[in-house]
């Protein structure tokens, strides 16, 4: 792959400080969008990795053909993903070229090409190569088992691991570059901290039927707020993740409930991204002020 040809001992303007690991495109805007434009915000530098072509993705977009336009899905995402990494600030992105596995329990699963079906360490090697070409000090990325049971998602967050802890070892992917430590590992925390339940008065008033919120069983169950190592406001950016989802438009309709909310209330619903430290392990309790917190 392309890509694959980028030498590891770059121009130091390829660096980037914070480098977001995703399954698809949109995953980047989804539960890293507001990160991603905070952090751009701040003029830190910040890359993205997209592990699959997205193509068991449906296609929503009207002046699309549903079936026509399919077996070009992939090339649209990609499109669709830099149109969107642009709108977030993001300084560099790198497709690592897998097909997408498809939800669980689905035909595509059975395809050889896909992401959950290829040599890990195989894998593992081409993310080390990026993760060395672009030395990042921060890396996130999905969660243990992935933010949900879907196949890439899971598989990114294993490759992710790998590649984690073999930049920085000059024995494993020699041919990769140069050796690169990253300092901290991060993953995405799906966390219900009560904020959508707070403005049910609100969803309600603006015409949203909620009641697949009103029916879930007790939040109380899931982690807590308390629970994230890093808690970030992510309400300034609102907008522009809105408009980064919007670059999806393949996956998000236009009255879709992530990007239909009036402003003053998707700002209150989306509020706050929360993130676990994984690497170095954080403690029971632990919190940082943000994902670059002690780095020197
Ligand atoms: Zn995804």
């Amino acid at each position: 792959m392309k890509d694959a040809a980028i030498p590891s001992d770059g121009p130091s303007d390829q660096f980037v400080t914070l480098l977001a690991i995703r399954p698809h495109p949109d995953d980047e805007s989804t539960a890293t969008g507001g990160m991603l434009a905070h952090y751009s915000a701040c003029q830190v530098r910040t890359g993205v990795v997209i592990c699959t072509g997205g193509e068991e993705g449906e296609i929503n977009d009207p002046d699309l053909d549903p079936v026509a336009d399919k077996p070009r899905l992939r090339e649209i995402r990609e499109q669709e993903v830099r149109d969107a990494c642009d709108i977030l600030g993001v300084a560099e992105l790198r497709m690592l070229g897998y097909r997408d596995s498809g939800m669980l329990d689905t035909p595509a699963n059975q395809h050889t090409e896909a992401f959950m079906n290829v040599d890990i360490i195989e894998a593992t090697g081409r993310l080390v190569r990026i993760i060395r070409e672009l030395r990042p000090r921060v890396i996130v990325t999905e969660p243990p088992g992935g933010i949900y049971p879907h196949p890439d998602h899971v598989m990114c967050y294993e490759v992710t691991a790998k590649a984690f802890e073999a930049a920085g070892d000059a024995q494993v992917f020699p041919e990769a570059g140069p050796p690169w430590q990253v300092s901290k590992l991060y993953a995405v925390a799906q966390i219900d901290d009560g904020a959508w339940e707070s403005l049910l008065p609100q969803f309600h008033a603006a015409g949203y039927d909620m009641s697949w919120l009103e029916r879930r069983p007790d939040r109380s169950q899931g982690p807590s707020a308390e629970s994230a190592t890093v808690s970030l406001d992510v309400r300034p950016y609102s907008e522009q993740t809105r408009r980064a989802l919007l670059a999806h438009r393949t996956q998000v309709p236009k009255d879709s409930f992530l990007v239909s909310l009036p402003p003053d209330l998707r700002q209150d619903a989306f509020a706050t991204a929360y993130f676990n430290r994984l690497s170095p392990p954080s403690a029971p309790g632990e919190h940082e002020p943000g994902l670059l917190e002690g780095l020197s």
